[in-house]
């Protein structure tokens, strides 16, 4: 049976196959994007089948104990229905809020919208993916009237010249995906790395260039000073297809070469040397992943580097242009179907008059009962349970305890909850708050769609049955807007579920409504927007007009302003957090896998910085915010900028550190940089290998 990887965006095809009763991972070289190699993380995906830690029954927490019991279906579907509707009754439609997944197939995405706008009808509908790439996309909307992560299919990035990474660790993150790296050097191509560590990623480049944490969009303004300053823009291009260079150029001069060296640490004649680089080839591409993204200034981040590629005159040519790197699973289509606060199906609207009137005709119920915008996902979960905030949460996909910054806080806010209802495989740090935990199928035990990086949607397919007393997520859905007396059916087979939202999307940005599971299957994918069953898809964007209504790109001037949270006396260095190859996310399911090393959380510092607190690779260090305290040993390495410290995500307690500031735009939080106090503390303090961090508050 081919499928998919249930991790990261890139959606690795991959055969399943029985061994006895064992399931067993092979190749499936055939499938374009990975060619049929994985990373360990897809190697090793079924060790969560079988697990010993597999949830197989509903549970309620018992009022009297305090604890959780097992429970029956109805029950507890029964239960939270009328919770549900009692807080409702109470407090309104928006006291009940739902939060979603970019990891959930599109059908789940579509029918948690559905569910919140039509069964609920609440506004307070927002999903994770807000924490994973939404500055790209709130950026690539503004810029190019469309927002798909790579308007060109991975392959052509061999078939470049140059390629710059922005704040990208692509061979620990996406290992099958640094071929195409390799195969653009052999033919003489390279690479520029942009990036506070020397990643494995940077080890292949032939350019690193290390800035400051926070300061990658200086780095942008610096080339757009030197492209106007020398003549390099590409004028005709300019004038042609784009608007607003005019107002980036007068903020770009700003940016002297000596002004951007001091903000960013990249020297002025590094800087002059990229700006050879970039004007001197044709098919120059730009990618940011998150990096450049997860931060206060995000949008603008990627809008200053998405200056540059029009600029240049990128986007548009072949094997050139500018792309994000999307993170999760389901990344892209999770943000195309209606889970997000503020969208409908096909990527409309939902302040958009037209695109509330053609989503209520394929839901079926009156336009003027679809709620409005609601809040976004941070502060959706810091609203929960104050006066004006919801007093339920349904969570699917999704485990904020570990993956929400400042999360000892968000955790303190779901425990203020009148009702916290989890669907998960295991007992994630979120699902152990809960009131009620559902036990919801995994990837291999479903059938689904995802949306990959490039915009191709693919099929999940069902290789086994679930275990006893399992049931998916569609099936949740739909019971519970049955037992919420939903004015619509919901359907909980999926493949019907997919024609709906083909319907849901036709005639918006994300237009699906020519794919069906036999084209996938067929066509090793199908990359939207594709309008009609007879429409070959759309690999790539662009190549005559960009999706506003004059087809021109829009320039957008932005400035560096810095980061939210710049160091001080008191919080002298940065700290930046990111993934390891062996993990995912919040790790919920990476972590409880036998064949993968959980090393636990570690403090990635230099040797000048570990001299100077007098701390040892591998002896414990204190990191301290405004926000938290995590020991964790360190890891003294020379591939990191003195003044900066890295800990990986995936464990309890990283993200308790990390900043609630949000983008404006995107409302994107800082993940990736706040100001931090690092000591060394005494060995007693050390963990041992995959022990939970200490933590205090
Ligand atoms: Fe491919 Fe990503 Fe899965 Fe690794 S985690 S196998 S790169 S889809």
């Amino acid at each position: 049976m081919h499928t998919h990887c249930p991790y990261c965006s890139l959606q690795c095809g991959m055969t399943l196959q029985r061994e006895g009763r064992r399931l067993e991972v092979a190749a499936w070289p055939e499938f374009p994007v990975n060619e049929g190699g994985l990373c360990r993380k897809g190697w090793t995906a079924t060790g969560l089948r079988g697990h010993r830690e597999r949830l197989t029954t509903p549970m309620l927490r018992d009022r009297t104990t305090g604890e959780l019991r097992a429970a029956g279906w109805d029950e507890a579907l029964d239960l939270v229905a009328s919770r549900l509707q009692e807080l409702q009754q109470e407090s309104g439609a928006d006291a009940v809020g739902v939060f979603g997944g970019g990891g959930l197939t599109n059908e789940k995405a579509y029918s948690l919208g559905k569910l919140a706008r039509v069964a609920l009808r609440t506004s307070q509908v927002d999903y994770n993916g807000r924490w994973c790439m939404s500055s790209a996309a709130s950026a690539s909307n503004q810029a190019f009237g469309i927002d798909r992560g790579l308007p060109f299919p991975l392959a052509d990035l061999e078939r470049a010249e140059v390629l710059v990474l922005v704040g990208s660790n692509l061979a620990e993150t996406m290992p099958p995906a640094v071929r195409h790296l390799d195969r653009l050097r052999e033919r003489g191509g390279r690479v520029v790395v942009v990036d506070p560590r020397r990643t494995p990623t940077a080890d292949r480049a032939d350019v690193l260039l290390q800035p400051v944490p926070g300061t990658d969009l200086a780095l942008a303004l610096g080339v757009l000073h030197l492209l106007d300053a020398r003549g390099l823009a590409d004028e005709a291009y300019l004038a042609a297809r784009t608007t607003g260079w005019d107002d980036v150029r007068r903020v770009a001069a700003a940016w002297w070469p000596e002004r951007v060296e001091r903000v960013t640490g990249v020297t002025v004649g590094e800087l002059h040397a990229l700006v050879d680089l970039l004007t001197s080839h044709e098919r120059v591409v730009v990618l940011t992943a998150r990096g450049a993204e997860q931060h206060a200034q995000g949008t603008a981040t990627v809008l200053g580097w998405i200056d540059v590629a029009l600029a240049l005159g990128l986007p548009g040519r072949p094997h050139a242009g500018y792309g994000c790197l999307t993170g999760q699973g389901n990344g892209q289509g999770g943000r195309e179907h209606g889970q997000k606060s503020d969208q409908l199906p096909g990527y409309r609207m939902i302040d958009d008059p037209a695109a509330r009137e053609h989503v209520a005709r394929v839901w079926g119920v009156d336009p003027d009962d679809l709620p409005g915008p609601g809040r976004s996902a941070y502060e959706l979960l810091d609203a929960l349970g104050r006066p004006d905030g919801p007093r339920a949460l349904l969570v699917l996909g999704s485990n904020p305890v570990v993956s929400a910054p400042r999360a000892a806080h968000v955790a303190d806010r779901l425990r203020s909850l009148d009702l916290l209802v989890v669907c998960d495989l295991v007992m994630s740090e979120t699902a152990a708050l809960a009131d009620v935990v559902l036990p919801v199928t995994q990837w291999a035990e479903e059938t689904g769609t995802m949306t990959n990086l490039e915009g191709r949607v693919i099929l999940r397919q069902q290789a086994v049955a679930p275990p006893a007393g399992v049931r998916s997520d569609l099936e949740v859905i739909a019971g519970l807007a049955q037992r919420l007396g939903s004015p619509v059916p919901f359907s909980d087979d999926p493949e019907e579920v997919f024609a709906e939202l083909g319907r849901a999307s036709a005639g918006g940005r994300a237009d699906y409504a020519g794919i069906d599971y036999d084209r996938i299957r067929e066509e090793h994918g199908v990359f939207w927007p594709c309008p009609s069953p007879d429409h070959p898809g759309t690999p790539r964007l662009f190549a005559d007009a960009f999706a506003h209504p004059d087809g021109r790109a829009r320039l957008v001037a932005v400035d560096h302003v810095g980061t939210a949270e710049p160091t001080d006396a008191a919080y002298p260095v940065h700290l930046t957090t990111g993934r390891v190859l062996a993990q995912y996310q919040s790790g919920a399911q990476t972590r409880r896998i036998a064949d993968l090393p959980d090393t636990g959380a570690f403090v990635e510092l230099h040797p000048s910085l570990a001299d100077r607190l007098g701390a040892y690779d591998g002896e414990p260090v204190a990191v301290t915010t405004r926000r938290g305290r995590l020991v964790a040993p360190a890891r003294v390495v020379d591939t990191i900028r003195p003044d900066t410290v890295f800990v990986p995500f995936h464990w309890v307690g990283v993200n308790q550190l990390t900043n609630d500031a949000l983008d404006p735009s995107s409302r994107m939080p800082e993940f990736k940089v706040c100001a931090a106090q690092v000591e060394a503390v005494a060995r007693a303090a050390r963990p041992s290998p995959g022990e939970p961090v200490e933590v205090a508050r």
